[in-house]
């Protein structure tokens, strides 16, 4: 670990991101969009913190009694023709959907959008049993023929330069094209259209679950869910374990809010919930429908009550675009498939014992912006307080860094040392702010400095204490309320 606790492999990552101008100006200006249409639809729906009330409490509602709700699901759901596996872990979700794909004899299997199928990696699982897995997202594909991961929960693409996508298309297809949206948008379709009629498996993941009517939902902008979920002949959806609501009047409070947190959309383009294969008298719809509920880590997540809670969380993304961190690094920087502040919480949990991943609970500035603006109010501050913590007690932490903060308690607990060194701090402050020779000399030479600073100015640090200031503040109210 270096200073901040954190790699050098994360630091790296870090500085790669921050040099690249369009990553950096498209995930700000992406995450500002969002951010606006997230206010925007705050404003305009009045009852906003009712909703999020509601939506908060039958999310924990729906968690605390897990079990019980899932067994109704497969009781309700079986009533349907639904087939219910449930998988411990990735390996095992994954060899569930494989012997699935050899019991069809499939050949390609065209996914909707899932987080979950990249978290336990379904599509190399696929490919080494000789099954072709296709994104048909528009952003899922783009990001499968770069080759890389989504950067962002809901926008996989969003790091991605216009004329790499048409770099990407063009060798694809052997032909040229242009810049526009428009036209490679078009490509896609073109492409991507036949593969649905060719495809013996649909896979998708799952928005939520409804217990009471044994049905899974799934919210997209674009019309490949639907066809996903419906041309193929068999169709299995990938739930985490957690994605569950009991009744059809909580998954409404869900409508409410995961568009508006996600896009700021009032309602997504594509509600699909699907109940069951196709009946004799229906024309479309998969003649099977499996649902496989996957754990992997979050029974585990579900008995520790420090980070329970986030299992209450619906993939809305509003986290990462109220980060200050993610929206200036992006996805790829965290290395992991969840980025952003839900990805530093969950992603630890996930794999406890893997050390790349504790780091990122330091990956954060604690500023509580993402707990503002999660809609299922989820502590994510706290509990990334709470993962610093543990990592520090398994002896993870930086030495030096540690031994600056017993020294920093130490001397917060004698008010005249703390005032001491404030002033001290204050007067090498004015030294090293600014961005001229002399503050770049002083940095330059003071090891602990030159990460925070290699990225920014420092600023000026006042002249007077703000203890001193408070002080000033208060004569003058005095004098004022004495009518002097
Ligand atoms: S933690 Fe909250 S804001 Fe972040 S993705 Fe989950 S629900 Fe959305």
């Amino acid at each position: 670990m270096s200073a901040h606790g954190l790699t050098d492999d994360f630091l790296q990552r870090a500085q790669h991101a921050l040099g690249q101008d369009f990553l950096r100006q498209a995930v700000r200006k992406t995450t500002d969009r969002l951010r606006d249409g997230r206010a925007q639809a705050v404003r305009e729906a009045g009852d906003f913190e009712a909703w999020r009330d509601a939506l908060s409490a039958s999310r924990r509602r729906a968690i605390a009694r897990l079990d019980a709700v899932l067994r109704v699901f497969v009781e309700r759901a079986s009533a349907h023709g639904v087939q219910v596996h449930f998988a411990a872990d990735a390996a095992e979700a994954c060899a569930i959907v494989v012997e699935l794909a050899r019991a069809k004899g499939a050949r390609l299997a065209a996914k909707g959008k899932s987080m979950l199928s990249e978290e336990i990696e379904l599509n190399q699982a696929l490919e080494a049993a000789c099954v072709e897995a296709l994104e048909t997202d528009l952003g899922e594909w783009i990001i499968q023929l770069a080759g890389e991961r989504p950067s962002h929960i809901i926008l996989p693409v969003v790091h991605k330069p216009r004329a790499e996508i048409r770099e990407l298309f063009e060798q694809h297809g052997g032909i040229t094209l242009s810049d526009e949206t428009k036209v490679l948008a078009g490509y896609a379709r073109d492409r991507l259209r036949a593969e649905f009629l060719r495809a013996d498996l649909g896979i998708t993941g799952c928005n939520m679950a409804i217990a009471e009517t044994g049905a899974v939902a799934l919210f997209s902008n674009e019309g490949n869910g639907r066809m996903v979920s419906t041309l193929p002949k068999t169709h299995i959806a990938l739930m985490g374990m957690e994605r569950i609501v009991e009744t059809r009047a909580d998954f409404v409070d869900l409508m409410r809010l995961l568009p508006r947190s996600a896009t700021g959309q009032r309602i997504t383009t594509y509600v699909n919930v699907l109940h069951g294969p196709k009946r004799t008298h229906e024309l479309d719809g998969p003649e099977e429908l499996h649902v496989v509920v996957v754990d992997a880590g979050r029974s585990q997540q579900l008995a520790d009550r420090d980070y329970r809670e986030a299992l209450a969380c619906i993939r809305c993304g509003a986290c990462l675009n109220a980060c200050p961190v993610y929206s200036t690094v992006g996805g790829h920087a965290y290395g992991t498939v969840y980025p952003g502040p839900i990805g530093a919480v969950i992603e630890p949990l996930y794999a406890r014992d893997d050390e790349r991943r504790a780091e990122l609970a330091n990956a954060s500035t604690l500023c509580g912006a993402c707990h503002e603006a999660c809609p299922v109010r989820i502590p994510l501050h706290d509990m990334l307080v709470s993962l610093r913590q543990a990592n520090v007690r398994q002896g993870r932490g930086d030495r030096s860094e540690l031994a600056l903060q017993r020294v920093a308690a130490r001397a917060m607990a004698v008010p005249f040392v703390y005032a001491g060194g404030g002033a001290v701090a204050r007067w090498f402050g004015r030294f090293v702010a600014g961005d001229g020779a002399w503050p770049r000399f002083v940095l330059h030479h003071t090891p602990v400095l030159q990460a925070m600073a290699r990225q920014r100015v420092l600023p000026k640090p006042p002249v007077r204490a703000f203890r001193d200031q408070w002080a000033d503040l208060a004569r003058e109210d005095m004098r004022g309320s004495d009518g002097r």
